[in-house]
């Protein structure tokens, strides 16, 4: 067995561990597997294995890696999790399934604009500033009931939920609470009336604190892929 389908394996086990601890399905949680930095071939070898869902963060690497596995492309589900420029929405709009950082209702509109009219809508998550840093993006979860509004209303675009990047923390309640914040916020939604079932959020090193409060997608790279060597990339960055 790969590397990559033994480091799958354990990736499974341990969102289905954190799935009965917190009384949940496994079936329930979602494994993205974030690529970003590993080569078309690191893909393939988690295909082989099984793994269809995959994360990408810079705009032309992403769509370099989606072209050079063209062939599997009916197969796979290609998720744009990194923050995202107005000069680079075309892009992601003609080649991605999903797009996880939406911040502000420009991006969207543009996004929405430029999803081409044969595809379906490019499903879509808010990204949330939920630990409150200045410097981070994310919308501020005030901004998320008029942010959240606005986006649904957009015809090229299907509104699914809300993603984070909490501020890392090592005891496993500090990891929990941004998490619990962000499903208020996906609760408070759903009370507004839209429909939508995403909480994106965990990575390698907090996916079961996310799973604990009610995660259904969690973004998984170096547990998968092992560590990320970005001098080494196969593509430029940005
Ligand atoms: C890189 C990245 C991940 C994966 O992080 P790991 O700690 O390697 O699992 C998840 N989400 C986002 C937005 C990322 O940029």
């Amino acid at each position: 067995m790969s590397v990559i389908a033994a480091n799958l394996q354990a990736v499974d086990r341990r969102i289905a561990a954190a799935a009965q601890q917190a009384g949940r399905q496994p079936g329930e949680v979602t494994l993205l597997a974030v690529s970003k930095t590993f080569p078309a071939a690191a893909v393939r070898a988690a295909f082989d294995a099984g793994q269809r869902a995959f994360g990408e963060n810079y705009v032309q690497e992403g769509v370099d890696k989606i072209a050079r596995l063209a062939d599997l492309r009916d197969a796979l589900c290609w998720h744009f999790i990194g923050p995202l420029q107005s000069n680079k929405t075309r892009a992601v709009a003609e080649h991605f399934d999903w797009v996880h950082a939406i911040d502000r209702l420009r991006i969207a509109e543009r996004l929405s604009a430029q999803r081409p009219a044969g595809l379906p809508p490019l499903q879509v998550c808010l990204q949330v500033n939920i630990s409150g840093e200045t410097s981070k993006s994310g919308a501020a979860p005030g901004e998320v009931p008029a942010l959240a509004r606005a986006v649904a209303a957009l015809p090229g675009l299907r509104l699914r939920g809300l993603m984070a990047i909490p501020e890392p923390a090592s005891d496993p309640a500090a990891q929990r609470r941004p998490f619990a914040a962000l499903r208020a916020l996906l609760d408070a939604m759903r009370a507004d009336g839209l429909e939508v079932d995403t909480l994106s959020m965990g990575m390698s090193a907090d996916m079961e604190a996310a799973i604990a409060e009610g995660a259904t997608l969690v973004r998984i790279g170096t547990a998968i892929f092992g560590a990320r060597d970005y001098a080494a990339a196969p593509a430029t960055h940005g």
